[in-house]
């Protein structure tokens, strides 16, 4: 048995949240708590920010907009350890 095939790992498709950010915690940039979900905390407590404003102006499955979020949430995760 020399046999080498791996399980392919099926990818799911659709049903994925904008970043996923669920099962860890990232702190915030602006009042530097930690949330789960930080991109819900930035849409809905930051949203009168300008790089919150940024993110949320281009449409929803644009790849910017989820790098920019990302952005931001190591920018707030860096700020923690700093
Ligand atoms: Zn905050």
């Amino acid at each position: 048995m020399t046999s080498t095939i791996k399980d392919m790992d099926v990818q799911q498709s659709g049903n994925q949240d904008e970043i996923c950010v669920r099962d860890k915690v990232h702190y915030c940039v602006y009042c530097g708590k930690g949330f789960m979900n930080i991109a819900k905390h930035y849409f809905g407590v930051h949203s009168d920010d300008k790089d919150v404003q940024l993110i949320t102006s281009k449409p929803l499955k644009f790849p910017v907009r989820k790098l920019a979020l990302l952005k931001l949430t190591n920018c707030g995760d860096f700020q923690h350890n700093h």
